[in-house]
C-alpha cells in the first residue's frame, strides 16, 4: 500500500487498534501527524566500536559476529533468558536477553550484527544486556543519528521510529509553506528537506539546518499571527472619547488618599481614554500595590461617559470579590455593577445578559464567561483585564472583537498584572500595549515576615495560628489541589480535593475545635465559594483552608497569616502571589512555608521568599530555578504551543522571523495574496485555539 499524508496511522505497517489509540493520545491520526511529530532529542549511533574498544557505560554501537547459536532457558515462570557470545578480532561480548524468546531465531551463528547497548565489564569478561541489534548492512536503527520521540505508554522509540521511516517518503510531497522570498533572504532549508532532517539528520549540519527552519518558520507563523492581531487594533484609530471629569470626584469615593503611582498611572489612562483613540495599556504592579482602584477608576470614567465596561478576572473567586468590592466603591456614584459568571444558575446568567445588552448594567464583573459567545453589550467601551497572565492571545483577542450593537467602535484595552515578564517576551506578548508601572506600595506597610519551617513544627505552627486568630486576625492555610495545579499551572503533584477536605475536617475537630474552620476550593459550587469568601471577608471565618483559588487578588486586610503546605511544591512567583493575601492592612504579617523537603535546593529556593519581597527578582529566581521552559509554559503567556522554539532561547531567530513576519504584513496585511495563501493556512492551523483572529 502506497502511503500518502492521509494514510491512518491504523493502516501503518506495526499498528493495530490498539497502538492507534495509543497514537492518538499523543495527536497522532495521520501519516502527515507522524511528519510533524518532532524527536525532542537525538542519540548519535553513527561509531561502531570493536569489543575490547568499546567505552563502559553509556549505549554504543559494536560490530561483532555470532560465534554460536543462541541459548535459550527458561530460568522459571516469566523469566525466560537468550544467551549469545558474539566476537570480533579483539575479543568476545556476552550478550543476554531477557524475556525476548525470538532472539533465538533471529541471530545465527556466523553472522555479523551491529549491537547497540551499554556494554558492562567484569574482570575481562564483557557482556551487554537487552541491546538492539541489526544485521550488519541492513541497519536502520543503529550506524546512524537516531531520533528520540516523546512516547507515551505502550509507544516505544523503535516503533515510533519505524512508523516515521514508513511515512518519511511523503515528506517529499509536502507543500512548501514560507515563501520563497523569506526563504532566500533567511538561508532556509525547504520544508521536505528539512522534515526529513529533523527525523534522521544525515549529520549535525543537516540537523542544524532543519532545526533552523523549522524553529524560524514556527516563530514566523507566531509573529505573523500576533501581526495580524495587531493591525487589526491599529486599524482601529476611532475610539469612544471619555471626557475628563475632576479626579477629585473619583478620589472622593475612595476610602484611602491614591498614592502617587497610583495617581500617576490614573492620569495616564484618563489621557489615553479621553483622546479618542484606543486604548492599549498594561498596568503592572506587584501584589498590594493597588491595581484595583486604577481600574474601578478606569470603569468610573467610563460609566460617566454613559458607556459599559468589562472586567475580567482569572477565577470566580476574584470575579466575585472585584464584584463586592467594586460594587461597593461605584455604587453610591451611580455605577450599576453586575457579576456575570460562567456556573452562575442559568436563570441568573439569562437575566445579566439581558440587562447587558438593554445597557442596565454600566460594569460588568465576570470570569471567561464575559467574552463567551452570547453575551452581548449594548454600548461596550472598555474592556479591562485582571491578572492578565492568564488571559491568553485568544481570549484578548475575542474581547477586542467585541464591541457594541448599533456600530460601536472597538473598546479601550486596560491589562493588570502581577507578574513582570521578561523584556523579550513582553515584547512579543504585549508588543502593541503601553505600559505603567505601579512602582509603589501603599503607606503603612510593613514586609510580610516571611519564615521556611519543617514538616516537625507543625505543632508550633498552629499554636502561632492561634496566637493570631486570639488578636483577632485571621488564617489562610494554602494546600496545593491537584486538580486546580493542573488546570492553571501544569503544577507539581499534590493533595487531591477529597484530601484537603479531609484535612480541613480534621483541622476543625482535632486541631482548632474551638476555632471557626471553613475551605475554599476551585470545584465548589459557585455559590458556595462564595458563601465561604464572604464570610472570610466578614471576619466570621477565622481560618480557611483554601487551595491556590486565593493565589490572585483576593483581598482581606484583616487576614494577617498565611501558611502554606508543602511549598516547596510551588513556583517562587506563585508563593509570591499567596503570600501577597497577607500583609494588606496595618497588621504585621507572616508567611509560613511549611516543607517535609531536605533538599538543599529547594530550601535554598524558599528562602530567597524569605530574603525579598521584590516580585520582579522572585521571578528571576523562579526563571533560574525552574528554567523557562517551565515559566514560559504556555497556559500562562496564553501564546500558542510551540514545537521546537523556545521562545526564550531562540531570541536571535525570533528577531529575525519577527521581521520577516513584519515586512511580508506590510506587503499583505491580511494575506489575501494567493500566494500568502500557505502561511494563512499554517497560522490558522498554529492559532486554531484562538477562533476568533482570522475570520
Ligand atoms: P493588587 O495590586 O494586588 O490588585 P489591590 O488593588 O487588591 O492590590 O489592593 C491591595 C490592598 O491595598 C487593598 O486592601 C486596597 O484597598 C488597599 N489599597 C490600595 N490602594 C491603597 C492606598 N493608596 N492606600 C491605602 N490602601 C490602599
Ligand atoms: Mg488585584
Amino acid at each position: 500500500m502506497a502511503v500518502t499524508l492521509d494514510t491512518p496511522v491504523g493502516a501503518l505497517a506495526g499498528v493495530g487498534e490498539q497502538r492507534a489509540k495509543k497514537l492518538a493520545k499523543l495527536g497522532l491520526t495521520r501519516a502527515a501527524d507522524l511528519l510533524e511529530h518532532y524527536p525532542r532529542d537525538y542519540e548519535d549511533r553513527r561509531q561502531e566500536y570493536h569489543i575490547r574498544q568499546a567505552p563502559l557505560g553509556p549505549r554504543v554501537c559494536v560490530r561483532a559476529m555470532a560465534a554460536e547459536h543462541p541459548r535459550r532457558a527458561r530460568i522459571r515462570a516469566g523469566l525466560e533468558l537468550v544467551q549469545v557470545k558474539v566476537v570480533d578480532q579483539t575479543g568476545a561480548l556476552h550478550l543476554t536477553f531477557f524475556n525476548q524468546g525470538y532472539v533465538e531465531r533471529a541471530i545465527r551463528a556466523g553472522e555479523e550484527y551491529v549491537f547497540f547497548g551499554a556494554v558492562e565489564e567484569q574482570g575481562r569478561r564483557r557482556s551487554m544486556v537487552n541491546p538492539i541489534f541489526e544485521r550488519a548492512g541492513r541497519q536502520e536503527d543503529t550506524g546512524r543519528v537516531m531520533p528520540v520521540y516523546p512516547l507515551t505508554a505502550g509507544i516505544t522509540n523503535h516503533l515510533m521510529a519505524s512508523l516515521t521511516r514508513q511515512v518519511l517518503p511523503c515528506a517529499a510531497g509536502l507543500p512548501e509553506t514560507l515563501p520563497q522570498s523569506v526563504r532566500q533572504a533567511h538561508a532556509l532549508a525547504a520544508r521536505t528537506y528539512a522534515v526529513e532532517n529533523i527525523h534522521f539528520p544525515a549529520d549535525e549540519a543537516a540537523l542544524a539546518l532543519a532545526r533552523r527552519r523549522l524553529i524560524f518558520e514556527e516563530l514566523f507563523y507566531l509573529s505573523v499571527g500576533l501581526g495580524v492581531l495587531k493591525g487589526r487594533r491599529a486599524e482601529a484609530d476611532r475610539a469612544c472619547p471619555f471626557p475628563p471629569r475632576p479626579r477629585a470626584d473619583f478620589d472622593a469615593l475612595l476610602p484611602f488618599a491614591p498614592t502617587g503611582a497610583q495617581s500617576r498611572v490614573m492620569d495616564q489612562i484618563a489621557a489615553d481614554l479621553a483622546s479618542g483613540r484606543p486604548m492599549n495599556r498594561l498596568v503592572q504592579g506587584d501584589v498590594g500595590s493597588g491595581k484595583t482602584a486604577v481600574a474601578a477608576y478606569a470603569c468610573w470614567l467610563c460609566a460617566g461617559a454613559g458607556y459599559q465596561s468589562a472586567l475580567m478576572a482569572p477565577t470566580e473567586v476574584l470575579a466575585e470579590q472585584h464584584y463586592r468590592s467594586l460594587s461597593a466603591l461605584l455604587s453610591p456614584a451611580g455605577v450599576r455593577v453586575g457579576l456575570l459568571t460562567g456556573s452562575l444558575p442559568a436563570a441568573e446568567k439569562k437575566r445579566m445578559r439581558q440587562a447587558l445588552a438593554a445597557g442596565e448594567i454600566d460594569l460588568a464583573v465576570g470570569t471567561h464567561a464575559l467574552i463567551s459567545q452570547g453575551v452581548a453589550f449594548r454600548r461596550l467601551a472598555l474592556i479591562v483585564a485582571d491578572e492578565q497572565h492568564r488571559f491568553g492571545v485568544a481570549q484578548r483577542s475575542a474581547l477586542a472583537g467585541k464591541s457594541g450593537t448599533g456600530g460601536m467602535p472597538p473598546p479601550h484595552v486596560l491589562v493588570m498584572s502581577a507578574t513582570p515578564i521578561p523584556r523579550t517576551l513582553a515584547l512579543i506578548i504585549y508588543g502593541d500595549l503601553d505600559v505603567s508601572v505601579i512602582d509603589e506600595l501603599p503607606p503603612g506597610r510593613t514586609p510580610v515576615a516571611t519564615y521556611v519551617v519543617g514538616e516537625d513544627k507543625r505543632r508550633r505552627v498552629y499554636n502561632f495560628v492561634r496566637r493570631q486568630v486570639e488578636q483577632g486576625r485571621q488564617v489562610y492555610l494554602i494546600c496545593p489541589a491537584v486538580e486546580e495545579a493542573s488546570a492553571e499551572w501544569g503544577g507539581p503533584p499534590a493533595m487531591d480535593l477529597k484530601a484537603v477536605t479531609t484535612y480541613a475536617k480534621q483541622l476543625q475537630t482535632e486541631v482548632f475545635p474551638d476555632l471557626r474552620v471553613d475551605l475554599l476550593h476551585g470545584r465548589m459550587k459557585p455559590r458556595e465559594k462564595e458563601a465561604a469568601m464572604a464570610a472570610f471577608a466578614a471576619g466570621r471565618t477565622q481560618v480557611l483552608v483554601a487551595t491556590t483559588v486565593v493565589e490572585v487578588g483576593v483581598d482581606v486586610p484583616n487576614a494577617s497569616l498565611v501558611v502554606i503546605e508543602n511549598a516547596d511544591r510551588f513556583g517562587l512567583s506563585q508563593l509570591h502571589q499567596l503570600r501577597g493575601r497577607v500583609g494588606r492592612g496595618r497588621h504585621q504579617s507572616y508567611c509560613v512555608l511549611l516543607t517535609a523537603s531536605r533538599s538543599p535546593e529547594a530550601l535554598a529556593r524558599l528562602r530567597t521568599l524569605a530574603s525579598t519581597t521584590d516580585g520582579f527578582r522572585i521571578a528571576e529566581e523562579d526563571l533560574k530555578a525552574r528554567g523557562p521552559g517551565d515559566f514560559f509554559g504556555s497556559r500562562q503567556h496564553g501564546l500558542p504551543q510551540m514545537k521546537l522554539a523556545d521562545l526564550s532561547g531562540d531570541l536571535a531567530l525570533l528577531q529575525e522571523a519577527q521581521g520577516a513576519a513584519q515586512a511580508l504584513l506590510a506587503e499583505d496585511p491580511d494575506l489575501s495574496r494567493p500566494e500568502d495563501r500557505p502561511v494563512l493556512d499554517q497560522v490558522r492551523r498554529m492559532f486554531s485555539d484562538t477562533p476568533d483572529i482570522f475570520n
